[in-house]
């Protein structure tokens, strides 16, 4: 097969061709816990990771194993880690290298569970979330100090929708030592943020990786583009001996094994003693929906972006958030980080406020009317009163979310009947 596959084929093929002992073509589910060991020799040298392989499904799982390999592929990483939802990998993510005492610089525009998990369950256990406004690069440097661990941001952050800018960031972290973290959960093929900079991206697989909405999971890709053992004592927990690993540095002993130390140290301490792992079968189901991601990108992007041009068009709607109807600087910046669309999330305000958006998600017939994106089916909801209530009304402004702001995630069913049911609700709604 050719070096270099485009993303249509790596979704496909990356990671497996087929079971060398029974020739199954499709990704087997080994719903198995445990590994039998050759001998003893065996089981000490895995454990004491001289060798690879399989202890534990917490660990380590084939099937799981190939969801990493593809989706490493995918986004031209070194490796990749599996775990319990995205929640998990943005826990783990920041925890791999930031401990109690230590801190990190987030972006505010943040999906609300990541926003609570920053500013209260995380500094809880003393790790320290500084937020910053992503609009000015300049206000990550400006936030560091020297217990500053990490950079954190999304993508294509909702409900503002403001392209984030990666490669601008991701240079102030690395003449610092510090890696830019890229929640790429909304935008996977439209974007590969490590080409930007990045060094570590999260995913909430349950969204578009998935795409049919069955299996909750998350995931973290190492970049292997990080140079650690530079960033010296910038970087202790992959620097310092790890007494939980018989004083491992992970920077030096995971050397033979590539730019990996990032997720070795992951997946050997992080996964280990909490457990967020993955479940096989959930695995399989990504494997699933992962083969016909590029494809399914472009549609959701050409539904979205019909659907937000003719949103803009009405009456009842005094705003339409979606990159492509945005000009100047956010304009370029969606341009520039994003390839081959702008996303299926959408954002609009009605002029009736509060009570308008109510009605209108309460008029819809075919769109659902759920707390998740990146379905398959057109998605709605009013994140005053769900995803972000929560969050206090100055922190709901801060994300961007207005009383009457209705959210969008633009699915594959047919663009009228997307629209028919649009139009009904507005009218209902006034
Ligand atoms: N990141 C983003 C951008 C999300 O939208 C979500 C969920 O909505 C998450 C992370 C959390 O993912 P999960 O629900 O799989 O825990």
């Amino acid at each position: 097969m050719p070096n270099k596959l485009h993303p249509e084929t790596l979704a496909l093929h990356a990671g497996w061709r087929a079971d060398p002992e029974t020739g199954s073509v499709a990704v087997p589910i080994h719903q198995t816990t445990s590994y039998q060991f050759k001998n003893t020799e065996h089981a000490a040298n895995l454990f004491a990771l001289s060798e690879l392989g399989n202890i534990y499904t917490r660990l380590q799982n084939p099937t799981n194993d190939i969801l990493e390999q593809r989706m490493t592929a995918l986004e031209g990483g070194a490796a990749a880690l599996a775990l319990s939802s995205g929640q998990t990998a943005s826990a783990v993510a920041l925890q791999n290298i930031a401990r109690a005492g230590d801190n990190v610089i987030s972006s505010t525009d943040l999906y609300g569970g990541t926003w609570n998990l920053f500013s209260n369950t995380l500094p809880d256990m003393g790790l320290e979330v500084r937020f910053v406004d992503p609009s000015d690069p300049q206000a990550f440097a400006n936030a560091i100090d020297e217990r500053t661990r990490a950079f954190y941001a999304e993508t294509l952050p909702n409900p503002k929708l403001n392209v984030f800018p990666i490669a601008e960031v991701a240079a102030i972290g690395r003449a610092k030592g510090i890696p830019l973290i890229m929640d790429n959960t909304a935008a996977p093929i439209l974007c590969r943020p490590l080409e930007h900079g990045a060094a570590v991206i999260v995913y909430s697989t349950t969204k578009y990786i998935g795409g049919h909405g069955t299996s909750i999971g998350g995931l973290l890709i190492d970049g292997g583009n990080f140079d650690w053992e530079a960033a010296g004592e910038r970087q202790p927990a992959l620097n310092n001996p790890d007494p939980s690993y018989h004083g491992a540095v992970w920077s030096q002993v995971t050397k033979p094994l590539g730019p990996v130390a990032y997720i070795v140290k992951a997946r050997t301490t992080l996964l280990r003693d909490m457990g967020g792992a993955m479940s096989p079968f959930n695995a399989f189901m990504f494997l699933q929906g992962l083969e016909t991601l590029p494809l399914r990108m472009r549609t959701h992007c050409e539904n979205a972006a019909k659907v937000a041009k003719w949103l803009d068009a009405q009456k009842q709607v005094t705003k339409t958030i979606y990159p492509s109807l945005m000009t100047g600087a956010l304009r370029e910046r969606a341009d520039a980080v994003l390839q081959g669309g702008y996303g299926a999330l959408i954002g609009f305000e009605l002029a009736g406020g509060v009570e308008a958006g109510k009605k209108f998600i309460d008029s819809l017939e075919l769109l659902y009317h759920v707390a998740n994106i990146g379905d398959a089916r057109s998605l709605a909801i009013h994140p005053a009163s769900t995803t972000h209530s929560q969050l206090s009304q100055e922190e709901q402004a801060a994300s961007g979310v207005t009383p009457g702001y209705i959210r969008l995630s633009i699915g594959l069913e047919h663009i009228d009947d997307i629209l028919a049911d649009l139009k009904q609700a507005l009218n209902k709604a006034g």
